[in-house]
C-alpha cells in the first residue's frame, strides 16, 4: 500500500472562546482548560510519534498562566500557527487596519509565549475575506488554512442561532457566520490565491469529496453519539473517497475532541460533550490511526511545502520556517494537484 501525504492540525480554541461565541457570561475572565487538555493531546501524539500544527489564539498566549502549556507544545516539536488574537468568528467583517492589528498582536503574543513566530494562519470559525488574505500575503505567510469547503455552512449557522444566547446586536454582527452555501464549491486540494499583491498558498480543511460534508474529528464524535461504528465507517469512506479523488486529507482536531462531560460540565451545550472523555479518546484514536495507517501524516507547513514544490514558481521563496525541522516531502506528493482560484 503506498503511503500518501496527509496533514493534521488542532485549533486550540479555549473554554472562554466557546463561552463568548455562545453568548455565555464569564468569558471575560478568560477561563482556560489548556493545563488539562494540552498534556493529554501531547501524550496522544507522542504515543503515535506524530508532529502536527497547533493553531494558537493570541489572547491565550498573552496570559502568563497559559505560557507553560503553550511552550510545552513548541518544545514537543509541533508547529505553531496563528488562530487570530481575539478568536472572533466574524473576523471576515474586520476592516483592513483591524486585520493587520489582529494578526500582529497574535504573532507577537504567540512568539513571546512559544518562541516561534507563526508562518501559517487559520481563521476562527473558518472566517476569511479578501483583505485578510491580502494581509497574510503581505506579511509573508507560507499558507492560509481558513477555507472549509462545505455546503453545510448555512445549516451550522441556523443551529448556532437556535442554540446561542445572543442580543439583537450580536445577531446582526454574526449574520454571515460559517459562510454561504457557495463555500461548498471551493476546491479540496491546495491551491494558490493569485490575484493578491503576492501569491498565497491555501490548504483547505478537507471535507468529503463530492458531497462536501464535514469529516473532521469533532463531526465524527457527533456521529459517535449515535453509533461509534457509524462514525468509523463514515471516516473510512471519506478517506477512500479522498484517495479516489487524489485529495491529500488535511484533518482538523479540536480540544473538545479530547475532553468529556467528566472534564467540563460548563460546555454541555457543545455537541458530543455528553460523552465521557475515555469514549471520545477511543473515537479520536480510531480516526487518527486510520489516517496514519495509509498516510504519512505531516504538519501543515510541511503539507504547504509539499504543495508549493509542485507549483512553478513556488509561492514563497523563503521556504517553510515553521516550528518543526523541515523534512523533505517534495517527492512524495505527485498526486497533489494545485489549481488556481480567486478570492470570493
Ligand atoms: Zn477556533
Amino acid at each position: 500500500m503506498t503511503q500518501r501525504l496527509a496533514s493534521l492540525s488542532l485549533d486550540l480554541d479555549n473554554k472562554w472562546s466557546y463561552l463568548k461565541t455562545h453568548g455565555d457570561p464569564g468569558w471575560e475572565s478568560y477561563p482556560s482548560y489548556l493545563d488539562v487538555v494540552v498534556p493529554r493531546v501531547l501524550d496522544f501524539l507522542a504515543a503515535r510519534d506524530l508532529k502536527i500544527t497547533f493553531f494558537v489564539v493570541g489572547q491565550d498566549a498573552a496570559l502568563d498562566r497559559n505560557r507553560a502549556a503553550l511552550r510545552s507544545i513548541a518544545e514537543a516539536g509541533h508547529e505553531i500557527g496563528n488562530h487570530s488574537f481575539a478568536h472572533e468568528p466574524w473576523l471576515h467583517l474586520y476592516a483592513p487596519d483591524e486585520i493587520a492589528r489582529e494578526l500582529s498582536r497574535a504573532e507577537d503574543a504567540i512568539e513571546s509565549a512559544t518562541g516561534f513566530r507563526p508562518r501559517g494562519f487559520r481563521g476562527p470559525g473558518y472566517s476569511f475575506s479578501p483583505p485578510l488574505l491580502e494581509e497574510l500575503a503581505r506579511r509573508g505567510y507560507d499558507y492560509d488554512a481558513s477555507t472549509f469547503p462545505t455546503f453545510l455552512g448555512p445549516i451550522a449557522r441556523l443551529y448556532y442561532f437556535l442554540t446561542a444566547r445572543l442580543t439583537p446586536d450580536q445577531r446582526a454582527e454574526r449574520k454571515r457566520l460559517f459562510g454561504k452555501f457557495a463555500e461548498g464549491f471551493r476546491p479540496l486540494r491546495p491551491y494558490v490565491w493569485r490575484n493578491l499583491k503576492r501569491p498565497l498558498l491555501e490548504i483547505p480543511v478537507t471535507t468529503m469529496p463530492l458531497l462536501k460534508i464535514p469529516i473532521h474529528v469533532s463531526y465524527l464524535l457527533y456521529l459517535a453519539q449515535f453509533s461509534p461504528r457509524l462514525a468509523s465507517a463514515y471516516f473510512h469512506a471519506a478517506l477512500a473517497l479522498c484517495r479516489l479523488n487524489h485529495v491529500e486529507p488535511s484533518i482538523l482536531l479540536h480540544p473538545l475532541d479530547f475532553l468529556g462531560a467528566d472534564d467540563d460540565p460548563d460546555l454541555s451545550f457543545f455537541p458530543a460533550m455528553n460523552l465521557q472523555s475515555a469514549d471520545k479518546l477511543s473515537v479520536v484514536a480510531a480516526a487518527v490511526d486510520a489516517l496514519t495507517k495509509r498516510h504519512r501524516v505531516l504538519t501543515m507547513s510541511e503539507h504547504a511545502a509539499a504543495a508549493a514544490a509542485v507549483l512553478n514558481p513556488p509561492p514563497s521563496k523563503g521556504g517553510v520556517r515553521g516550528g518543526t525541522p523541515n523534512r523533505d516531502v517534495s517527492n512524495e506528493v505527485r498526486s497533489v494537484a494545485v489549481v488556481e482560484s480567486s478570492p470570493l
